[in-house]
């Protein structure tokens, strides 16, 4: 294949990444979006539902391949497909071929609402899905109702069990922390990871562009998660050397692990491993950056592939220490359906 010289590997034979800054952290991590859509209208996320506005269309097959080989040749061995509602994309399953069939690709993940999963995650494990987010805000009907505008969560819990019927070697429940509307579930979900091999992650709200009061109202710092979970004898497990910035904890009782994904806790940003593109193909360097880096135009040709490679390693540099969350810096991220969280 043109260009493999890109590949470096290391002495195991497995291709190492080139995908570092001057941090110190590498990069073999990319979440692509597919799409901007969503069908939900989670509160903190499009409480007005997702309205299109008429700008170019999102990537299309011919141009993730390009971009995922390109990423791949610098070492990246994992990607995540998110949106919007990746799901949503008629083309899903194509896509997922696709990228599975990437020299270099060990992984390839998906985060959904779930909305489809009964009817088509037997198709995509089948074109090469490894593992599956889910994201559910609550055990219980009426609130997940109520938080993401859907009273689904029946066929969403029928997704999860299919999931681990089939076998998905990597099963992870999303669920973001809310104040007063779902931070009394803790003993819910100790029963629910009691026999069930997945991982729920709970994840602190984060503040965009778009929901700065919902943020003000609902945050809930996930410090309150963690001292209930080691009261009842959860322990932190040792972290990955390549492991990125959710912490883990297991319990000798339960089938189930629970992880805390903190973006306001200190060294959140030190353990960053990840890259994003957005649905139309800019490179993003931070979850709240304030600029992207269009690749769209070195996807429209295999003869753009070496000055592709040139585009995105050359960019690394200017990907900061760390988010300005902190000092209410959002950067150029509305809302997280735009980037793919
Ligand atoms: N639609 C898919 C889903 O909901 O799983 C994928 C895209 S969604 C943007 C990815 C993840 O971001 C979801 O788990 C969602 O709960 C999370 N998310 C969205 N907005 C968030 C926010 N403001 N703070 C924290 N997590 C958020
Ligand atoms: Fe849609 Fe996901 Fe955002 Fe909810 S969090 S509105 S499912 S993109």
């Amino acid at each position: 294949m043109p260009g493999e010289q890109h590949q470096p590997k290391s002495r195991g034979g497995t291709a190492m990444s080139q995908l570092s800054d001057g941090f110190g952290r590498s990069f073999p991590y990319m979440r692509l979006s597919l799409t901007e859509a969503c069908n939900f209208r989670c509160s903190y996320c499009l409480p007005d539902g997702y309205h299109a506005d008429g700008r170019p269309q999102f990537l299309g097959v011919a141009e993730i391949e390009r971009l995922v080989r390109a990423f791949a040749a610098l070492g990246m061995h994992k990607i995540r497909l998110t949106g919007g509602e990746p799901s949503l994309r008629k083309d899903l399953e194509q896509i997922i071929a696709t990228v599975a069939r990437v020299p270099g690709i060990r992984k390839v993940a998906i985060t959904t609402n779930g909305c489809r999963l009964p009817r088509l995650l037997p198709l995509w494990q089948r074109a090469g899905l490894t593992a599956l987010n889910v994201s559910m805000d609550s055990l219980r009907r009426e609130r997940f109702h109520a938080i993401t505008g859907h009273d689904r969560l029946p066929e969403i819990l029928e997704g999860i069990e299919l999931a681990q019927q089939l076998g998905l070697s990597s099963v992870k429940l999303n669920a973001v922390l809310l104040r007063e509307r779902n931070d009394d579930e803790l003993p819910q979900w100790m029963e629910f990871l009691r026999e069930r091999p997945v991982s729920v992650r709970f994840i602190e709200l984060m503040r965009t562009g778009d929901n700065a009061e919902f943020f003000q109202r609902y945050h809930l710092d996930a410090e309150g998660v963690i001292n209930q979970l080691t009261a009842a004898g959860w322990q932190q497990r040792p972290r990955a050397a390549d492991a990125g910035p959710a912490r883990e904890f297991n319990h000798p009782d339960y089938c189930g692990t629970v992880g805390i994904i903190a973006p306001y806790s200190r060294d959140f940003c030190k353990d960053c491993n990840r890259l994003r593109v957005t649905a139309r193909g800019d490179l993003r360097l931070c979850l709240f950056g304030d600029f992207g880096i269009a690749l769209r135009p070195l996807l429209q040709s295999d003869q753009d592939r070496e000055a592709l490679i040139a585009r995105i390693s050359g960019q690394l540099g200017l990907k900061a220490a760390g988010h300005g969350l902190h000092q209410g810096n959002t950067g150029i991220t509305p809302h997280l359906a735009s980037i793919g969280g």
